[in-house]
């Protein structure tokens, strides 16, 4: 199957209540095991590659010929979209688009509301003759991740609005309370405000920064109309926990080939997007 946008999958998920996942890209090789837990739990799948990481993945060309070619050997057939995650220019998300994603984040959290509405509009326009789905980030997520730091500003119900009509998105990471990376402390969403934000511009909302919070608190947001949640920590985590309890096991310490440790590392993966799979919903929805 050819790799999708991201708008049909994300306004059914909003319909039916679910949630898609998006997974960071650490490593090329990260593909694999999400795609293997997304087709063996029939769930829609977003690859996501973070803007300050492309270079190092490889750049944008590479990136997206590796996924459009996994898919293919590895004959998946649910919805794949590969998506640019927190793009730094418009520019970013033009060369994304010409190399093959289907899907990207236009991140102008940090300039003033009319500006973050130009250059998304800027990116809209530019996607319409590729197709490609745009998101767009209102407010700003805290915490830090890949290079970004940043405290939460919740998002404005009325700049929500206005960018959801001005710029024409498919998608709204509205920040609400969530934060990349970990928790420090009690997570706190703004389940009042989502509410309104939902209701007045019926766009699909997205979690950034889904690592950490509890079970409970995704299946709300979900319920108040979020349809992509953003894993990427709990990802790293579980890679790095896996690969650390292998290299620390003395019964290991004459191994050296690559492959033999990164093999617990990728199960780990691949369970926990399984794992997130189940919590948001999207098992057997195609
Ligand atoms: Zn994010």
């Amino acid at each position: 199957m050819p790799l999708v946008s991201m708008k049909g999958i994300l306004q059914r998920a909003k319909e039916e209540q679910y949630a898609v996942g998006h997974y960071n890209l650490n490593s090329l090789q990260w593909a694999i095991p999400i795609l293997q837990a997304a087709e063996e739990e029939r769930a829609p799948v977003i690859l996501a590659s973070s803007d300050r990481l492309v270079d190092r993945l490889g750049g944008f060309r590479t990136i997206a010929a590796v996924i459009r070619e996994l898919v293919r050997e590895m004959s998946i057939t649910v919805p794949v979209v590969l998506h640019l995650d927190h793009a730094q220019s418009v520019d970013r998300c033009k060369r994304a688009m010409e190399a093959g994603y289907t899907s990207v984040m236009i991140d102008g959290s940090k300039y003033p509301i009319d500006e973050n509405i130009a250059m998304t509009r800027e990116v809209t326009e530019y996607a319409r003759a590729y197709g490609v789905s745009v998101e767009a980030e209102v407010g700003i997520v805290g915490g830090s991740e890949d290079g970004m730091e940043g405290s939460i500003r919740y998002a404005d119900p009325g700049e929500c609005l206005r960018m959801v009509k001005e710029a024409q998105i498919d998608a709204l990471a509205a920040a609400l309370g969530s934060v990349h990376g970990p928790y420090r402390g009690e997570p706190r969403l703004n389940f009042e405000r989502m509410k309104e934000i939902s209701e007045r511009t019926d766009v699909p909302l997205v979690l950034h920064g889904g690592s950490g919070l509890p079970d409970d608190q995704i299946q709300r947001a979900i319920r108040l109309g979020h349809a992509k949640i953003n894993v990427n920590t709990e990802c790293a985590q579980a890679w790095t926990d896996a690969v650390r309890d292998f290299l620390t096991d003395e019964n290991n310490a004459r191994v050296y080939e690559p492959q033999v440790i990164l093999k617990p590392a990728h199960e780990a993966i691949k369970r926990t997007v399984k794992e997130k799979i189940r919590l948001f919903g999207t098992g057997n929805r195609c």
